[in-house]
């Protein structure tokens, strides 16, 4: 496993010469309780920074320093990364960034993590210290505050998210009462945090095998509403998730259960910090309407403009929204499937070279091409575009 492979032993071995001065902590403690696969190694120590990277460096392994403020630096073993964090305790906070300071105390580093499954720690021999009941509650999918949750909200209100985020992963049965009724006190101060930080939590929490319960949970609470416009769309999620097979994609998901609108005060796209490309996608897929397509050339002409993978996608969404039926969806996708977006086989070099002067001109002749190249069903060859191209000049140029 990871815990005995050998770059992981290497760099635990090193840091524990001295005694009990590093061990395993957060995702990857709480997924080997659970038996699940792990996503990244993370280590915590009583050095400080500064002596780890002395340490590990010693041996010849490389040290980064990622995050300084926050204690962390990165050793990098045959490609492999370990997060290796300084035990610390946050001793002022104002719900948004902690003032954190060094500690030797695993209890008190324990106690400043947000959920009793996230505060366990793991030595090297596979040795649970667990100070918090995490291991229980984890086995009982149960995700509860470390201290009092409003408290620890109002330290870092980002948790209101987490609290959602890690039951929609891990959580079974009834969600915590005592958790679920701070997070509906606070959830005003959602507005405080930045679309950063929101965006992680909340795409993550899309991905979830099933995020539908736990989303009606956050729109009773008022949580949902105070950072991501309705209305929402529960059967349509719903049903993408039913069709299943690809790895989930947050921004589909999204399309499907709060699609944007011309109309709203706030956009979800530009709360969730989206890139240029994922709000165009988003946008795209929240408002493109493909129904019905009855020939094949027109099917060809919207695989055209939208690209085979964004086609596929808007086909799932059309038939989740119940607007394509199952059957008809299928063909749509299987045409796709087979027909790769073609490029048009004449491109600006070709036009200057036949004499016209580079510039808006060859822009527009392009432009003309294509449009006679898509109504001839993106059939006309090299040669026959050409011709075409030729003919388009002459006709300008009168
Ligand atoms: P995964 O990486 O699989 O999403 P994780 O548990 O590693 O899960 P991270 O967000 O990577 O989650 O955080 C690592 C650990 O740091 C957590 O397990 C938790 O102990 C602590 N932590 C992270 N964010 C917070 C926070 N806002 N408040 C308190 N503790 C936190
Ligand atoms: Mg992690």
């Amino acid at each position: 496993t990871w815990m005995t492979a050998p770059e992981t032993r290497a760099v635990m071995d090193i840091l524990n010469r001295d005694g009990d001065m590093a061990r395993f902590v957060g995702g990857c403690v709480r997924s080997a309780v659970l038996d699940l696969p792990i996503a990244d190694v993370d280590i915590a120590t009583r050095y400080n920074p500064e002596t780890v990277t002395k340490i590990l460096e010693a041996e010849g392994i490389r040290v980064v320093p990622t995050g300084l403020e926050h204690g962390t630096v990165t050793a990098v073993v045959n490609h492999e990364h370990f997060e290796i964090t300084t035990l610390r305790l946050d001793v002022e906070t104002d719900g948004r960034r902690a003032v954190v300071a060094f500690t030797e105390d695993w209890r008190e580093d324990a106690a400043r993590r947000d959920f009793t499954m996230n505060a366990m720690f793991m030595r090297p021999d596979g040795s649970l210290d667990d100070p918090f009941g995490g291991h229980s509650d984890a086995l009982a999918g149960k995700v509860r505050f470390v201290g009092d949750p409003v408290t620890r909200i109002r330290e870092d209100v980002l948790r209101i998210l987490r609290f959602f985020r890690f039951h929609a992963h891990y959580g079974r049965g009834a969600i915590d009462p005592a958790g679920l009724h701070a997070c509906h006190e606070t959830a005003p101060l959602i507005r405080e945090l930045s679309g950063e930080r929101i965006r992680v939590e909340f795409l993550k929490l899309l991905v979830a095998p099933s995020p539908l319960s736990v989303l009606e949970i956050m729109e009773k609470s008022g949580v949902l509403p105070v950072f991501l416009p309705g209305p929402y769309d529960f059967e349509t999620l719903s049903r993408l998730i039913a069709f299943g097979s690809r790895t989930p994609d947050p921004v589909l998901r999204l399309a499907a259960f709060a699609p944007e609108r011309a109309d709203q005060a706030f956009r979800a796209s530009e709360r969730m910090r989206f890139s240029n490309a994922e709000a165009a996608r988003f946008h795209t897929l929240s408002t493109t309407e493909l129904a019905p397509l009855p020939e094949e050339a027109a099917a060809r002409r919207e695989i055209y403009r939208h690209g085979n993978a964004l086609f596929e996608d808007l086909i799932r969404l059309q038939a989740a929204r119940g607007v394509l039926d199952l059957r008809h969806a299928e063909r749509l996708r299987t045409l796709s499937a087979h027909w790769p977006k073609p490029e048009l086989p004449v491109r600006g070099a070709d036009l200057v070279k036949m004499g016209l002067a580079a510039g808006p001109a060859v822009g527009e002749a392009l432009r003309r091409l294509e449009a006679w190249w898509i109504a001839g069903d993106f059939a006309p060859d090299r040669e026959t575009c050409l011709a075409e191209t030729r003919r388009i000049i002459a006709e300008e140029s009168k």
